[in-house]
């Protein structure tokens, strides 16, 4: 168990039962993906296709980025999809990731601010003594030239914008901030930037030397604790509706407690 996603690291913190169906006994699941998933995925894969297309030199047409996206949808969209928040369809989902691009795509035309690579994978050694990696893909890897630094830029479907606060303390981009610079420098100014594109937002964050050197601490302590950990309880929370374990588990199926 040497690698790590910050997504495993994630659910370890949120319910300890979770990550060992998932990591450890690898049950199935009750359903292959959630709405909110696929749509995230949809956009996603629609911005990769797009900035691959501006790599190769050539914008394409919004009509297109759209295009692009409803055959996304399509292709990959199965009834197995679980909507939680039944008062919402499939088109109303599909619907915010057509706005969503719309408006992205409004904003930042033409799109000229120096992407190096889409979904760049990162793996990232925590200690030369350990066997641990990190592994990750960054969204969007920029280079800006005129002031001589990397920005590593992360797309987020979710309604839900948190604070400033939340952004300085996250630990998913900061990480990848730490492989990137190992990969070009640590002498490297590097921004971490997230686009919320349910509020067409841009949210900024930096860290400093002293901080990259603690999360890496933090999350070398963190995996230390993962791999001593004998006890796996549930911790019921408002996610639980989100779980894909949610019929193996106890708190919810009284007739495994
Ligand atoms: S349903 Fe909730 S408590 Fe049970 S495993 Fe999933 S997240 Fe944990």
């Amino acid at each position: 168990m040497a690698q790590y996603s910050h997504s495993k690291l994630s659910t370890f913190e949120q319910c300890k039962l979770k990550y060992k169906f998932k990591y450890i006994d690898k049950i199935t699941p009750d359903f292959k993906s959630t709405i909110e998933a696929h749509l995230g995925s949809s956009v996603h894969n629609t911005f990769e296709w797009m900035y691959h297309e501006i790599l190769k030199g050539r914008v394409p047409e919004l009509d297109e980025v759209i295009q692009y996206y409803s055959k996304e949808w399509q292709d990959n969209y199965t009834e197995e999809h679980k909507i939680v928040k039944e008062y919402l369809k499939p088109e109303d989902y599909f619907n915010k990731g057509v706005k969503f691009l719309i408006d992205y795509y409004v904003t930042h035309q033409p799109f000229e601010d120096g992407t190096l690579e889409m979904e760049k994978q990162v793996n990232l050694k925590l200690h030369p003594e350990k066997p641990h990696t990190i592994i990750g893909y960054i969204d969007r890897l920029v280079f800006d030239k005129e002031r001589n630094r990397y920005e590593i830029h992360d797309y987020k479907t979710a309604n839900f914008l948190p604070k400033q606060e939340k952004f300085d303390q996250d630990r998913q981009l900061a990480l990848y901030a730490i492989a990137i610079r190992e990969l070009f420098g640590k002498d490297k100014k590097i921004l971490l930037i997230w686009h919320y594109l349910n509020h067409n937002q841009k949210i900024i964050s930096k860290r400093t030397d002293e901080e990259y050197d603690k999360l890496r601490q933090d999350i070398i302590n963190l995996i230390d604790e993962i791999e001593s950990t004998k006890e796996f309880p549930p911790n019921p929370s408002q996610l639980c509706d989100w779980c894909e374990y949610k019929n193996s588990c106890p708190v919810w199926n009284k007739k495994l407690g």
